[in-house]
Parts: C-alpha cells; sequence; structure tokens
C-alpha cells in the first residue's frame, strides 16, 4: 500500500472549516480507491496559536514539516492582527523556507456554475496560471529615505535572477507541454519596464528551445487582462511574475464564478521541500463560524495535492466528485447556491463512493 505523510495546517477562520472538510473528502478517496493511505498530522499554527505563544508557527517550524509528503493549508488572516505579521509569520515563512517558487492557479468554469463573463460557458476558460511566487517585485528590496520631507523618496526594486526566471519558466513549459493544446503565453511588461521584463522575454526565448512541441508567445500584461475578458477561449497556460501573476489570477478566479472554488500549489518542482496546498482565498472572517464557507476551492487544491503525489487516478476521481456536486446545484450561497458547507461535502462524498 502507497503512503503518504501530510500535514494540515487549518490556521485561521474559514480554514477550519474548509480544511476538516476537505480531510473527509480525502478520507473517502482513501477508502474508495484502496491502495492508498495518507497519515495525517494536525497542526495548530496561526492566529490563535499567536496569541498563546507569540508566534504563528513554532522557530523549528519548518523542521517539523520537512519530513512530509505535502502540506495541506487552509487560511491566514485575523481581523485584529497585522497582515505582515499573520501571512508572514506562517504562510509565507513556509513558501520561503521551503523554496516554494512556483505558484500554480488552474482556472475553469465547472460544470453547473456560471462566469459574469457573457457566453463563457463551462470548457470556454481552461487556463493554468503560473506565478513565480519567489522573487520579482514581491523580493522586499527598497526603501525610504527623508521621510516626511518633501523631497522623500520610495523606492521598490523588482529583483529577477536568471537562476530564478529559468525555473519558472521551466516549470511553465513542462505544464504547457503536458497539456492538449500545448499553448504558452508569457506575460511581461517589456515595453516599458526595460531590465527585468525584457530578460524574462530573453530567457523565455531561451528555455523555449527546449520544448519545441510548445508554441509560445509574448503578451503584454495590459493587454492580456483584455484579452482574458475578450478572448478567453485564444488562453492556455499562462507564466507571469510574481506581481502580474497575481493580479492576473484573481481575475481568473472572478472569471471562473468566485473566489471561493479557486485553487492553488505552491510547489518546489525539485521536491528537496514540501510542496503547499491551499484555496487562494483567506480567512474571511464575515463568514466564519457560519457554516456556509464554500469547500471547493480546498476540494480541488487537493486534487492538485493527489496529482503531486502521484495518485492521478485518486485525483479524477475526486475531480468528478466536485462537478457532481456542482453540476446538481449543490453550492454555497457565494456561488448563488442553499448548501451548507457540510452538505456540499457530503455530496462529494456520496459520489466518491458511487463512483466506478
Ligand atoms: P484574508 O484577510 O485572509 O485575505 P479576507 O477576509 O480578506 O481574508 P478573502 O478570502 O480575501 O477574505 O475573501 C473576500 C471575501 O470573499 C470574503 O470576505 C468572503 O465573503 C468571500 N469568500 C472568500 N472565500 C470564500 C469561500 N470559500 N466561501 C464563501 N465565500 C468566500
Ligand atoms: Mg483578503
Amino acid at each position: 500500500m502507497r503512503s503518504y505523510r501530510i500535514a494540515a495546517i487549518a490556521g485561521d477562520g474559514i480554514g477550519k472549516e474548509v480544511i476538516p472538510a476537505g480531510l473527509e473528502v480525502l478520507r473517502a478517496l482513501q477508502a474508495r480507491a484502496g491502495d492508498f493511505e495518507l497519515e495525517v498530522v494536525d497542526f495548530p499554527w496561526g492566529s490563535d496559536f499567536y496569541r498563546e505563544t507569540g508566534r504563528m508557527m513554532p522557530e523549528d517550524g519548518l523542521d517539523q514539516l520537512r519530513g512530509f509528503d505535502a502540506i495541506y493549508f487552509g487560511a491566514v488572516g485575523d481581523p485584529h492582527l497585522p497582515d505582515s505579521l499573520t501571512l508572514w509569520g506562517l504562510r509565507l515563512n513556509i513558501c520561503q523556507g521551503f523554496d516554494q517558487y512556483a505558484n500554480i492557479r488552474p482556472t475553469r468554469v465547472l460544470p453547473g456554475l456560471e462566469s459574469p463573463l457573457r457566453g463563457a460557458g463551462p470548457g470556454s476558460i481552461d487556463w493554468v496560471i503560473v506565478r513565480e511566487n519567489s522573487e520579482g517585485e514581491y523580493a522586499g528590496h527598497g526603501g525610504r529615505a527623508h521621510r516626511g520631507h518633501e523631497i522623500e523618496v520610495a523606492t521598490e526594486t523588482s529583483i529577477f535572477t536568471r537562476v530564478g526566471v529559468e525555473r519558472i519558466m521551466r516549470t511553465a513549459f513542462t505544464i504547457a507541454a503536458s497539456r492538449p493544446r500545448k499553448l504558452l503565453t508569457v506575460v511581461t511588461k517589456s515595453n516599458a519596464q526595460r531590465h527585468g521584463m525584457v530578460f524574462w522575454d530573453e530567457v523565455a526565448a531561451k528555455v523555449a528551445a527546449e520544448f519545441p512541441q510548445v508554441t509560445w508567445e509574448k503578451e503584454l500584461v495590459d493587454a492580456m487582462a483584455a484579452r482574458m475578458v475578450r478572448k478567453p477561449d485564444s488562453i492556455d497556460t499562462v507564466v507571469a511574475t510574481n506581481l502580474h501573476a497575481d493580479i492576473l489570477s484573481d481575475l481568473a478566479g472572478a472569471l471562473a464564478g468566485s473566489l471561493g472554488v479557486a485553487p492553488t500549489a505552491n510547489l518546489d518542482p525539485s521536491r528537496q521541500a514540501p510542496s503547499m496546498f491551499e484555496p487562494i482565498h483567506g480567512s474571511a472572517f464575515d463568514i466564519t463560524g457560519k457554516g456556509i464557507a464554500n469547500p471547493v476551492a480546498t476540494f480541488w487544491t487537493a486534487c492538485m495535492m493527489l496529482e503531486h503525489l502521484g495518485e492521478k487516478p485518486a485525483a479524477e476521481r475526486l475531480m468528478r466528485g466536485i462537478e457532481a456536486a456542482t453540476a446538481k446545484g449543490v453550492t454555497t450561497p457565494d456561488l448563488g447556491g442553499k448548501a451548507n458547507t457540510a452538505e456540499v461535502t457530503a455530496a462529494v462524498v456520496d459520489a466518491i463512493r458511487s463512483s466506478n
């Protein structure tokens, strides 16, 4: 029997509702498949942990996680604590500590769901956005001088390294090559940002030579935003910098119907450290405790986790289960439905149990 160790970090807010739902669905899958097992260890880290200990995670937290095959993460963020503390103290600490440099964001209109885009039914949006997750505009490089004076200056410098850009390009081309259309759009702003972005274009051309089977093109980020709305069918796999992909993937999530369905994976493709799988949404305290959080993003990211572990049939079975629930209209209020988290979970579990 194949066996995997999963670290579950539910975190804050609705993270504590959607991760248990995700684990329930994973248990059903494991029982249905019968040929793999998941050993899940819960880590109670996050804002409540901070209130008790003064830290979002223990000092040796990364060492505690290192031996796991994957991290299943809920959400972090607390209305009474600054993001700089909560986000950096837990989520970004893990992303950076394990060099999870590739952030993968699939977007698709699931059966039964509606895109705000006129005429965009299921199938018309089927994208994977690959976000550089370790450097670029979010490298934290810059500073302030002459504070409060008229001559005050603030700089925010983007850092692009050859190692950093080559590895994300290679990841993006590999993903594009694995998909039926074998089409990659490299997004930059190389007409206006003449150093880092021109460098991106150059590295893309170099890495492209290793992937003759992939058709690739360049697009400016502003034009890309418009194209996502006007010609969604013309897009398949997209690679962009930390900032650009951050913005484009929020647009993508909205076009797919709701933040509550959008999953993501923070990968270390070299597999030296565990990768982390999470819904894109945050802790959403406005709905915490009401039992109505949409668990679909957390289920979908479990598909990504299973695929990463090599359990593709189980990942596909779970995706079919999710689609069975959405197609039947068993959805939470953010999607216009009437079901709660438990009912959506039960519908997916039922679909898994009765699947062939
Ligand atoms: P954070 O500060 O951690 O980012 P947030 O409170 O800003 O959290 P987001 O997750 O960014 O919340 O989401 C914004 C809004 O979208 C939430 O306030 C919530 O109403 C809605 N939302 C997000 N995720 C879900 C979900 N899984 N199910 C239902 N509604 C959701
Ligand atoms: Mg938020």
